[in-house]
Formats: C-alpha cells, structure tokens, sequence
C-alpha cells in the first residue's frame, strides 16, 4: 500500500514542482507515474492494434486492452468487465448513451436532469429532444446548489424514462444522494445515468450498490491521460443499445445489403480504440485501488477543511456551500468555489497563478447552475490527493497578496 507522504513521488509534475501549487485538478489531475509506465511498457515493448492479430504482439496487445477494461470494472464495482464501454472522456459516453439508449425514446417521453449539471450532462439531452420530441424535466438546486429531492416524486411521471444526475457536482463539490434516485426510479422502471467525472478521483465506486444504470467518467480526472474515458451500463440494458458510431471493429459481419454487429462492449467502440489510453486508464485504476481510501480521504477534507477556513476568514469573500467538510449537510468532495467581492474571477486566477498558485475561473460549464446561484462566474480550488498542506499554505499566502492588489 503506498504511504500517503510517498504519493507526490508518483507525481513527475508535482514532485519536480513542474505544476507549481496545484488546485485545479477537477479540470485535469496530473498524470500517476503508474499509468505512464504502463503505457510506455505497452507503446515502447512493441504495439499492435487490438482486437483483430492473432500474431503473439497482437494477443498481447488485445489481452492487455481487455485487462485495462477489467480494471476499470472492477473501479466500478461492475458485476462483469464487458459492462465497461472505452470511450474519449466523459461527454463522448454521455452522448453514446443519448444516441443509443435515446433512440428507444418517443416524442412526448420525459428525462428528468439535475439543474447543476455539467454541459456534458446537459446538452446531449437537449440535442436528443431536437432530434426525437422528447420532454426535458428540471430537478432544481437550492441556492447552494443542492438537490432537491423531496420535488423529484412530483416531477416524476408514467412518461420518464430517465434521470441523468452527476455523482459530485464539478462547482461545489456536494456528493447526490443517489440512492434516493435509484430507489424511486427502479420502482417505476426509469434509468438512471449518473455522471461520475469528479467522483472517481476520490476513492472507487460502486454501482451496484448504487443502483444505478449508466455510470459516465473521464480518465484525465483519475490521475490517467487524456482522450480516455469510460461508460459503464448494466450487461441487459448494453445488449439492448442499437450501436451509434459505425465502422470496423464494431461489426459481426458486413455486406452492402446487410451488417450485423458485434455483441457490446465492442459494438460501441468503433474503429481502433485508444488502446495506449485505456492501458493508462487500467493501471491507473488499478493503482487506486491499491491506497487506503479512508486515509486519503481524510487527508483531503483536512486540507479542503484548512482552505475553507482561509477563505471564510475574509468578510470579503463568498464560498458557495459554507458548510463544513466533516458533519455539513451534505457529503462534499474537496472542490470549492468562492467569490471576492468586487473582483473578476479571471484576475483572481490570473493574479494567483502569478503566485505559482493553479485555479479555475468561469463558469465551470455549469451555467445553469450559475444562473440558480446568483453568481456568473466563481473561482474554483480543486484538492487531489497530491496536495498537502504546504499548498493550502500557499494559497492563503497567495490569496493575502491578491487581496490586497484587488483592495
Ligand atoms: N461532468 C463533470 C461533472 C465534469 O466535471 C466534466 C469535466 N469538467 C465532465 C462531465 C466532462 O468531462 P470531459 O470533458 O472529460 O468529457
């Protein structure tokens, strides 16, 4: 098991202090030196396309592809690794889902989505009403941006087939209680997809006990490299999704007057995957999988519990969910969105980063999201499991002098 002390080794960008003072890891976490030496062994021992060699490169190639897919079931807590669909990222599995499982749906059919969501989670629905009729239904936030559950029976109708929800939200960090979703929507026979791009850099999931039917992520959140990414969906639900994108490898057998497919997961990845990616993805789940959760999770609402408390020391300063990271009204993962009064974001961030200090400014591609909040934009501190207290030192260093240039 790795000693926490010991993570940032791991962390080429973070040990060199090549990434400076890092906070902004909900955008991107920065590269496990795990999943760079499983791609390098796969891209520099010798590569071959998967799926289709039977020389012995190409085996191995096709065995390690598979490998990385059981990897990341097993992340997921999935019954079986042919559930796990390789997607680019997040908002590619999302739009699979809605091309595929949206294809089932008929004009007047209801999708429920959470007000808070991310793009990602938000306009592929919007582009499958365009194309089928279909109702979109908004389960709205409270002002600091929580879920309202108690309005999600009354939104809930015989036409709803599904609910689309995120697992952490990407702007304040509030964990959804999902199994209150699942419970309600399994009663009725709605789907439930759950977007778990920020959720999986904090420990692995289980989605079967969520209860869920879909569950979407992004390699470049979990400490792997980009252009990967994830959609898990139960084995029955799968095999019942007409294929969205065409092409090779995603066939049984092809002539002009009729193609049939290959079973999923690989009637869902058209064309050569991102073999090198997933192999990343694999190993950085694996490696994951390896730590002391509780450990790291503590380490992480210290820290995030440390920068509340800078931050809620300015009568200047606003933080979108003030509540605390131990005993709040909801469980948070260690991302936190404030406002300065008086200042833009974007010069907050650029005057931080000045400091060496890495933060996200804007809109999160949480618009909606801003609108209910009130703000129209908020600057953002993301913590990983790398950081420790030396950075939320620098922050508070950071934050002082920019107060005082912004005062
Ligand atoms: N959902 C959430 C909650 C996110 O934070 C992000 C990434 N910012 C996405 C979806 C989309 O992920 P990607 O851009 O990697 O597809």
């Amino acid at each position: 098991m790795t000693n926490l002390s010991d993570l940032r080794g791991l962390f080429p960008a973070i040990a060199s202090g090549a990434a400076g003072v890092y906070l902004d890891s909900a955008a991107m976490a920065q590269l496990a030196q795990p999943a760079m030496a499983a791609m390098a062994g796969f891209d520099l021992a010798g590569r071959a396309n998967v799926k289709r060699g039977i020389y012995p490169l190409a085996a191995r190639a096709t065995d390690a592809f598979e490998a990385a897919r059981a990897s990341v079931a097993r992340y997921l807590g999935a019954a079986d690794k042919d559930e796990v669909v390789f997607t680019s990222g997040a908002t590619a599995a999302v739009n699979l889902v809605a091309h595929a499982f949206g294809s089932s749906l008929e004009k007047g059919d209801e999708i429920i989505i959470g007000e808070g969501e991310h793009h990602a989670n938000i306009v592929p629905w919007q582009m499958l009403r365009a194309r089928k009729g279909i109702e979109i239904i908004v389960l709205p936030v409270d002002g600091d941006g929580h879920l309202q559950l108690e309005r999600l029976p009354s939104l809930i109708t015989e036409r709803t087939r599904l609910i689309a929800v995120t697992h952490a939200s990407n702007v304040t960090g509030a964990v959804s209680d999902l199994r209150v979703i699942t419970a309600m929507a399994r009663k009725r026979g709605i789907r439930v997809l759950v977007d778990g791009a920020q959720r999986v850099a904090h420990g692995p999931v289980d989605v079967q006990s969520i209860g869920c039917d879909f569950y979407v992520l992004s390699g470049h959140k979990m400490f792997a490299p980009t252009g990967i990414g994830a959609l898990w969906a139960r084995k029955e639900i799968l095999d019942e999704m007409p294929a969205f994108l065409g092409g090779g490898e995603m066939i049984q057998r092809v002539t002009f007057k009729e193609t049939t497919y290959a079973p999923a997961p690989h009637r869902f990845e058209a064309g050569t995957p991102a073999v090198t990616q997933a192999i990343g993805l694999g190993a950085a789940a694996d490696w994951l999988m390896g730590l002391d959760w509780p450990a790291v999770t503590a380490q992480e609402r210290t820290l995030a519990q440390a920068m509340l408390d800078v931050l809620s020391a300015s009568n200047r300063i606003k933080v979108w969910e003030p509540a605390g990271f131990e005993g709040g009204r909801v469980p948070r993962l260690p991302i936190l969105s404030f406002t300065v009064a008086g200042a833009h974001p974007h010069d907050i961030c650029e005057l931080m980063g000045a400091e060496g200090v890495a933060l996200r400014g804007g809109h999160h591609c949480a618009q909606p999201l801003m609108d209910r909040m009130g703000a129209e934009a908020t600057t953002r501190a993301s913590i990983a499991l790398y950081n420790n207290q030396d950075d939320i030192d620098a922050f508070a260093r950071a934050l002082e002098k920019t107060l005082k240039v912004l005062s």
